[in-house]
């Protein structure tokens, strides 16, 4: 359904992704795994166009020259120089790294931002999904985002990002910062995901052995380059990369 070839991001000179291609097939899990600053969070907003936003708003200001190539396309239609919010139509949604909810507005009303582009009646059938899903956080719906916990944060923000009713879920580093536990309870429920809605999910981490039972396929990546890729399995097979991303 997606696929993505040659993306190129700079900020002014430091080349941030570098000639990355990446392909996202139908109902699949797609795993990014990278070190810090390997370029996961380039990759998310380049595929969700958020990319093409930070560019606009620095050139206004007159901040750093930001450039983008590569191709971009979704269901064979090229996207590649979409806006974020028509990438989301087409059903693109980022669920970004640390979370970014409002921390002053209820669980109840940061789930409904999500759902801006829906019908009173899909968002009402999509919240009560979310809440399947996500069921602590049920009794948590008038409480302020900022109180809850991470994990529970966690489940409110990909809540969110499933109220705008994804295609295609970008996922980044949803486990940053979790108790192993609830790594567990966050890997689950998106497995969960794609199994009652079928779509498709990238999910970015920096540490490959929770996500990797769940991927169809895995990418690694250093200093803005793919290195690697292959099956969990392959990769876990892999005694480079075992030491270096799953901690053994
Ligand atoms: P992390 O796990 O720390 O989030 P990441 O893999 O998501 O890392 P990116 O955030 O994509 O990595 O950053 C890739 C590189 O680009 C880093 O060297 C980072 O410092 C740089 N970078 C990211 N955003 C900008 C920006 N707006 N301006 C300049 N450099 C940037």
């Amino acid at each position: 359904m997606l696929v993505a070839e040659g993306l190129m991001v700079f900020y002014e000179n430091m080349l941030a992704l570098n000639n990355i291609s990446i392909k996202c097939g139908e109902n699949q899990i797609i795993g990014v795994f990278g070190a810090n600053s390997a370029g996961k969070s380039t990759l998310m907003y380049t595929l969700s166009g958020i990319i093409l936003d930070q560019m606009k708003k620095e050139k206004m200001r007159g901040g750093e020259q930001i450039t983008v190539m590569g191709e971009i396309s979704l269901f064979d239609q090229d996207i590649s120089s979409l806006k974020p919010h028509l990438r989301a139509r087409r059903g693109i949604v980022l669920c970004p790294e640390r979370r970014r909810l409002f921390p002053e507005s209820s669980v109840l009303e940061n789930l409904k931002i999500g759902a801006y582009m829906a019908t009173k009646k899909e968002a009402k059938e999509t919240l009560d999904y979310v809440l399947e899903i996500f069921s602590p956080l049920k009794k948590l719906l008038h409480r302020s985002a900022g109180f809850l916990s991470g994990g529970e944060q966690q489940m409110a923000a990909i809540g969110r990002a499933l109220m705008a009713q994804p295609k295609l879920l970008l996922l980044d580093e949803p486990l940053l910062g979790l108790s192993p536990a609830y790594q567990q309870v966050v890997m689950e429920s998106v497995k969960r995901i794609r199994e009652m809605k079928k779509i498709s999910i990238i999910i970015t981490e920096q540490f490959a052995r929770p996500v990797i039972p769940i991927v169809d396929y895995a990418y690694i990546m250093e200093n803005g380059s793919r290195v690697m890729s292959g099956s969990g399995q392959e990769l876990l097979d892999n005694p480079d990369v075992k030491a270096a991303y799953f901690g053994v």
